[in-house]
């Protein structure tokens, strides 16, 4: 019986959602699901302003258009992230620092961020890795006296604390994914989280493909027209219904990984003790949404052992990220493998564990002792 890396949530109410929209002929986007999900949203974390998006990837596009980052400006990011995070800055003509990541927690490092700091610095991406919360006091300390903005990377953190605040509001903008390989999902969807409400009347414009549309829905306007460089970067409302039935059952769905994930725990801190594998540092004050299990082990050349040695269990265990400075884009843009050591050692090392809500304690206790068989021969 295999264990899958991850199965996408099914929440119960998504296909009476989808027989609503094909009952009111809403179909385009921007109607009354779209409207229901960003409320939820906005109520559930205290956000201003919700809008929804067809991915994160698009979200952090809209923060970057929003920031207005151009040639001249320099975006530090880790090199351990998502290629959105680096793509949606890169393509308004900024230039890309990447940066290191903390090797006990595989979030951004602060004082690494700081060494990267120039006069042309504008904006700061960290992103919530596996939904830990990154520094975030760390990085506004470094971020706010110079005048730098922060976005966050938030795609992994919906349902996620530190120190009792949402991850997503601890920036002026942040992007959140509904991807199906994310907690929640709508096949492709996202949000972008407008906790400054100073961007807001821009925001939506942007997402309005550049035009004032619905400031004309709400009467400010009398004919809508281009008012701004956009795009069309919102959801249709077959993914917003779909999407809110996955909202609502967001208690239900961290729980769930929670129990998952406190079984992987007490399994995995004995194989810790005997040093056969690390378990990330958390940040602290996080509460975490249990997105995702990793771990990290003494070498690449361990981790890949027990990667394979699991998959021959048909256990499917999976690496984090290739590192984007070391990518064959990244060393277009003049990097080097040895520009970030700690990133490119840490990369290697980790091995994120199967995941998802259709698990069950004994797939846990499976994948553990397959670990633990293989690390024990790594
Ligand atoms: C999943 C993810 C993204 C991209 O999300 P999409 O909704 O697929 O565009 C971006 N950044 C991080 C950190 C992610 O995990």
């Amino acid at each position: 019986m295999s264990v899958r890396f991850n199965e996408p949530f099914m929440a119960g109410r998504e296909m009476e959602y989808l027989a609503e929209v094909c009952r009111g002929r809403h179909f385009g986007g921007n109607g009354p699901f779209t409207r229901r999900a960003q409320a939820l949203l906005q109520d559930r974390f205290g956000v201003p302003h919700v809008l929804l998006t067809h991915s994160a990837t698009a979200a952090l596009e809209m923060a970057a258009l929003l920031l207005d980052t151009g040639p001249g400006d320099e975006v530090i990011l880790p090199s351990y992230t998502f290629v959105s995070t680096a793509s949606a800055f890169l393509r308004t003509g900024a230039t890309l620092v990447f940066c290191e990541v903390d090797a006990a927690t595989m979030n951004i490092d602060p004082a690494d961020v700081e060494r990267r700091i120039t006069d042309r610095t504008r904006v700061i991406v960290p992103i919530h890795y596996a939904g830990w919360g990154a520094d975030m006091a760390a990085i506004d300390a470094i971020a706010a006296p110079r005048g730098i903005t922060v976005v966050e990377d938030a795609a992994q953190g919906v349902d996620a604390r530190l120190d009792g605040r949402w991850l997503g509001t601890l920036s002026p903008l942040a992007a959140i994914s509904f991807h199906e390989t994310k907690n929640l999902h709508c096949g492709l969807g996202g949000a972008l989280f407008v906790n400054d409400p100073a961007y807001f009347e821009r925001a939506e414009d942007i997402w309005e493909r550049g035009t004032n549309r619905t400031k004309q829905f709400r009467g400010l306007v009398d004919k809508y027209s281009w008012v701004e460089l956009g795009s069309s970067f919102y959801p249709s409302e077959l993914q917003a219904a779909f999407l809110l039935a996955q909202l609502e059952a967001m208690d239900r769905n961290t729980s769930e990984r929670r129990a998952l994930c406190e079984r992987y725990d007490a399994g995995l801190r004995p194989l810790a003790a005997r040093g056969l594998l690390a378990l990330p540092r958390t940040t602290p004050g996080h509460t975490h949404n249990h997105h995702a299990v990793f771990v990290l082990f003494p070498s690449d050349q361990a981790s890949d052992h027990v990667r394979r040695t699991l998959l021959a269990d048909d256990i499917h265990a999976f690496i984090g990220y290739v590192p984007l400075h070391s990518s064959r884009m990244g060393q277009r843009l003049g990097w080097k493998a040895e520009d970030l050591p700690v990133t490119e050692e840490m990369a290697g090392r980790v091995l994120r564990l199967p995941l998802h809500n259709q698990m069950t304690m004994d797939d846990v206790d499976r994948v553990v002792a397959a670990v633990e068989r293989a690390a024990a021969n790594a």
